[in-house]
């Protein structure tokens, strides 16, 4: 628990929709109104963005079970120098998170392991299996902060309108990853052009869309929140815009990737390239980015999901599905999203990634008001720099952004007031001499 002044930096909380040049006071951890006592250390935030502790609420950190792919000590790191301080890890582990048992081995290796806040999301359905429901009261009560069979999706609609309704009871969100098998099938990619043209078998838009409508539905009928994951389908959010118009409580995120990349790349057979959802088309890049600009996305999140190397070296049909996202995910959506296309300024992103996720959540977070948390990301929203894969955190290399310039980054990171992943100054002076 810290003492720290943070000085002169632009600070923006749009909880309390400020946007201001200032200082920032901690005490014992804590935001505060007044200053601490003399002597404590002193940030000089000058030319940076003083923002609250990011949120990402889709992490895949596969402990227990993989940990040659990530463990919680290495992907809380990698989030640490992505600027996030607190991340939600999704339940397909090995054993699965579907219990109260496997949520407390969870927490514990948390409490001793991860440099940031994390919190775990538990299954919707014993075993991801989608076909009955996992003890949802109790590992509510060993922590869990929403359910998702995330990887998977929970068919059988009447089983999934129950577990809406049993999440409600504890003010729960249920994530839902949509994928309808029947209308997926083996899919590996876009249904469309280039799918037909590499011979390889297409993940058509509606498999997604067929599931964000049966969401809105299941959402209204039981009045409780349903948040959509990885949008990659333009339909999706002109579903999700509607609904929304229509006051029902359904929330929809957007990845990196979807916007960053098409399906054409898979061209190369790079398996980088291979995600669930596919990388779409251009128009369903304009149609997200456009969700995000006129406020139908509320969230930004990487769905990093890292592999080991010999796992992604294979045929691309035969590859998992997935790529890292922690380290790349803030740079890409400011460069894309603000400096390039200019659809959303600073403060709005910024928003997706604190206060947004932390209300759907109901994480006591993503704010910089007097007596929350002091975490804090700081964010120099005009560096130049190019990702290194080599230099990651993450225990996996599997990117497709190895060499890709990006605008912006975080360049320190706090939670309650420690200092948990600085940027080296070699590489602040290396990026800024190669700017
Ligand atoms: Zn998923």
């Amino acid at each position: 628990m810290r003492n720290l002044t943070v000085r002169n930096g632009r600070i923006i909380d749009p909880a309390a929709d400020r946007d201001e040049t200032g200082d920032l006071f901690v005490v014992e951890g804590r935001f505060s109104e007044n200053p601490p006592p003399n002597g404590c250390e002193e940030i000089n935030a000058r030319g940076l963005v003083v923002a609250p502790g990011l949120i990402d609420i889709h992490v895949h950190l596969r402990e227990p079970g993989q940990i040659q792919k990530e463990t919680i000590a290495s992907g809380s790191h990698a989030a640490a120098a992505g600027g996030f301080t607190s991340i939600v890890c999704m339940p397909n582990t090995d054993p699965p998170a579907d219990n109260p048992s496997t949520i407390t081995l969870i927490t514990d290796r948390i409490r001793d392991s991860a440099r940031i806040n994390v919190y775990p999301a538990g299954a919707i359905t014993k075993n991801l299996n989608g076909e009955e429901m996992a003890p949802i009261g109790s590992m509510v009560q060993s922590g869990i902060v929403a359910i998702t069979d995330d990887g998977h999706c929970v068919q059988n609609h009447e089983l999934m309108r129950r577990a809406v309704e049993y999440a409600r009871m504890f003010d729960l969100a249920v994530f839902d990853h949509c994928q309808d098998y029947n209308m997926v099938g083996n899919g590996v990619m876009h249904e469309g052009y280039w799918s037909t043209v590499l011979g390889l078998a297409g993940w058509p838009r509606t498999g997604e869309e067929i599931m964000v409508a049966r969401d809105i539905l299941l959402a209204d009928l039981c009045k409780s929140r349903i948040h959509c994951q990885h949008l990659s389908s333009g339909g999706s959010v002109r579903l999700l815009r509607d609904a929304r118009t229509r006051g029902i409580q359904i929330t929809g995120e957007i990845c990196p990737h979807h916007i960053a990349l098409t399906d054409e790349l898979v061209s190369s057979f790079n398996t980088n390239y291979k995600m669930n959802p596919p990388l779409r088309a251009q128009e369903d890049v304009d149609a997200l980015i456009e969700g995000v600009a006129d406020g139908t996305i509320t969230v930004l999140a990487s769905d990093h999901a890292p592999h080991a190397f010999f796992e992604k070296e294979v045929e691309f049909d035969r590859a998992p599905f997935g790529i890292l996202g922690l380290e790349t995910e803030l740079a890409l959506f400011l460069t894309i999203l603000v400096h390039q296309r200019k659809a959303i300024d600073l403060k709005r992103l910024i928003t997706l990634y604190t206060i947004n996720p932390a209300t759907l959540t109901r994480l006591p977070k993503g704010t910089l008001k007097p007596g929350a948390d002091a975490d804090i990301t700081f964010i120099d929203p005009d560096l130049e720099w190019v990702y290194r894969k080599e230099e990651s955190l993450s225990r996996s290399r599997n990117t497709p952004f190895d060499g890709w310039k990006l605008k912006g980054r975080a360049v320190r990171t706090i939670v309650r007031g420690e200092t948990v992943w600085e940027l080296p100054a070699a590489h602040l002076d290396r990026s800024l001499s190669g700017s």
